[in-house]
């Protein structure tokens, strides 16, 4: 069992938790909303410490970072646990085992043993995913600084949801983010996900300001977050937080407990994109559209195509020291 990080203790024996923006305050025996993090006489403990339940070798398109070491190799590690409740989960039976069947489960492996198998599988970075990161924090930042001195970069596919104290301590050796907008309405936050919006603008302008490479995924559910208003204002805000950031805008399948809404009409996925551009943002794909023109990377000056992308797989890759080759256009992201 690990104590956690980031929490403070009260006189009464509660315990205020400062990892994410739920801020749950936990009496002694109670844990909090992710259901991982445990008051045990006054003492906060991480119940997920090296509890591996998924690890693979992803290509980092996967996550989907697609300006980040296009065609490597990433360690992709998960322990069980979420501070959301996403009605549309596709990890469900894992991102939320500890609330729906009351169950920790996972094998026991150190941070030293990830970053070891992340070297020996010629891994170039160890993506913290699948769940929440910031609720197995302890875990990935242990990993995260020894992975980054032994030369490996660390990357949170993650809804955003962490303080900024939690961003502050990690901060230095996470090198990349995928970081899901889900929507741009309190409302949808708080009915589809049990959250709010606000701390996940707060995380995405953290992260630029702090000089993380950023990539943004909106998964588009018909009817729910798809009106031309919103999906403006949301293109709009990444655009005024930097035009560079890539906008993944990814197709729904109906899934857990959100299944009375079809799959989103490829058009719809298409048509997103187009509102991405038409404000200015430099770089909008299409996900879960395997062979869709939305996956490759065109220069944002010349339309030459830099990267083509089948899927997950890296077809052609032409950005040269980070450049498009034809016009020598600078190209935003991690290239070496
Ligand atoms: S990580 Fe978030 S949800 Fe979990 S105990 Fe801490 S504040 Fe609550």
């Amino acid at each position: 069992m690990k104590e956690a990080y980031l929490y403070e203790k009260k006189d009464d024996g509660k315990v205020r938790c400062f990892l994410c923006s739920h801020r749950c305050l936990i009496k002694d025996g109670a844990r909090g909303i992710c259901n991982v993090r445990e008051n045990r006489g006054g003492t906060l403990v991480s119940l997920v410490y090296g509890k591996i339940i998924a690890r693979h070798v992803d290509p980092i398109e996967k996550k989907p970072l697609f300006h980040f070491l296009p065609g490597s190799r990433s360690y992709s590690v998960a322990t069980v646990g979420c501070n959301f409740r996403c009605l549309f989960c596709q990890n469900a039976d894992i991102s939320q085992m500890p609330t729906d069947r009351k169950q920790i489960r996972g094998e026991e492996i150190p941070p030293e043993a990830i970053v070891q198998d992340a070297l020996n599988t010629r891994s170039a970075t160890i993506a913290y995913t699948y769940t929440e990161p910031t609720v197995f924090f302890e875990f990935a930042l242990d990993a995260a600084r020894l992975a980054a001195r032994k030369g490996l970069r660390n990357v949170f596919v993650s809804n955003g949801y962490m303080t900024e104290e939690c961003l502050r301590e990690i901060h230095p050796d996470l090198h990349g983010a995928n970081v899901d907008l889900k929507a741009f309405t309190d409302r949808y936050y708080k009915e589809l996900c049990g959250a709010k919006l606000e701390p996940v603008l707060k995380t995405l302008e953290t992260m630029v300001k702090l000089g993380i490479w950023v990539e943004v995924t909106t998964l588009l559910v018909p009817g729910r977050n798809d009106s031309r208003e919103e999906l403006t204002e949301l293109a709009k805000f990444l655009a005024g937080l930097d035009p560079g950031i890539p906008w993944h805008i990814s197709r729904f399948h109906p899934t857990y407990k959100l299944t009375d809404i079809g799959a989103t009409p490829p058009e719809s996925i298409r048509w997103a994109r187009d509102i991405g551009y038409e404000v200015g943002l430099k770089y909008v794909y299409t996900g879960n559209l395997p062979g869709d023109v939305g996956e490759k990377t065109f220069c944002h000056d010349c339309r030459e195509v830099l990267i083509d992308r089948y899927g997950f797989s890296v077809h052609k890759y032409a950005v040269k020291d980070g450049r498009c080759p034809k016009c020598g256009a600078e190209i935003p992201g991690v290239w070496k």
